[in-house]
């Protein structure tokens, strides 16, 4: 009997990136079964999720509790500090200023987005992010947008 050897290293490997925003884009799709903004944030730390959130807008009447917000609460208080080192936030539309402001104040070293956002985006004010954060986006960006905008047809 011969054995072959699948050397699974010829598969193409689904980049970290992608699979973080998978999570972040389960996260929105609950927010859209909950009739919110379908946007979701992760927080990742030494690649384990530590925190998580969506849209909670309107659940908690509150304009602040977007995805991104609820992330940093919960990642802070995972690691017992305000501070967001050796983090990477992956959230499923571009932040905004609030939220870009608040980042600034983690000093989260990266932020990955995955759909543009050209009316609200903080990336239309300038950086806004701390020095220390490497912003990316595009991860996923049809999915990302698509949802929102499958939400917003809905709405009509
Ligand atoms: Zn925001």
């Amino acid at each position: 009997m011969r054995i072959f050897h699948f050397d699974d290293s010829t598969q193409p490997a689904i980049p970290a990136d992608e699979l973080y925003m998978r999570e972040a884009l389960k996260l929105a799709e609950s927010a859209f079964r909950e009739d919110e903004v379908p946007i979701g944030a992760i927080i990742v730390s030494q690649g384990k999720i530590i925190g998580k959130g969506y849209n909670l807008t309107e659940r908690l009447n509150d304009v602040t509790a977007h995805a991104e917000m609820q992330a940093f609460t919960a990642a802070s208080y995972f690691l017992g500090g305000k501070y967001l080192k050796d983090c990477t936030l992956y959230v499923t539309v571009e932040p905004c200023v609030m939220c870009a402001g608040a980042s600034y104040w983690t000093q989260i070293s990266k932020v990955v987005y995955g759909a543009k956002d050209e009316k609200r985006g903080a990336s239309k004010h300038g950086n806004l992010y701390h020095p220390k954060t490497e912003v990316q986006g595009g991860v996923l960006e049809n999915e990302c947008s698509e949802l929102v905008r499958s939400f917003f047809r809905n709405k009509r």
